[in-house]
């Protein structure tokens, strides 16, 4: 059972739309952005917080019909032999960055402001 958490509608919820560029899976995002409660779907005006992983994101978006706090995935995640979960788009920058100049990719995402492994929260 997910956890409700209730906001009255006079509370103050100011958008937090996360800032800056990311890399998301479209058609993974397109299957999470919706309430796991009641199927509706969720807006990006209502993400409270993001959580950073890597090149992802787990966006906590509340469902503004019931108000459902809702985990969002901006990637696929895969599970570890180890039984830890990490998101595709990590380890493929991994093997990327094991074949290309370091140097090049982190210019790449610091011109583009976009969110890289080295800016882990
Ligand atoms: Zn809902």
């Amino acid at each position: 059972m997910r956890k409700k958490v209730k906001i009255s509608p006079e509370s103050d919820v100011s958008s937090t739309i996360p800032q800056g560029n990311r890399i998301c899976n479209f058609a993974h995002l397109a299957k999470e952005m919706f309430c796991k409660d009641c199927q509706k779907p969720l807006c990006f005006e209502n993400v409270e917080k993001e959580t950073i992983h890597g090149h992802a994101s787990v966006l906590a978006i509340h469902c503004k019909e019931c108000l459902l706090l809702n985990e969002v995935n901006t990637g696929k995640k895969f599970q570890c032999p180890n039984g830890y979960s990490v998101f595709g788009v990590n380890t493929r920058s991994v093997l990327a960055a094991l074949h290309c100049d370091v140097v090049i990719i982190t210019t790449w995402f610091s011109t583009t402001e976009t969110v890289a492994l080295g800016q882990l929260k």
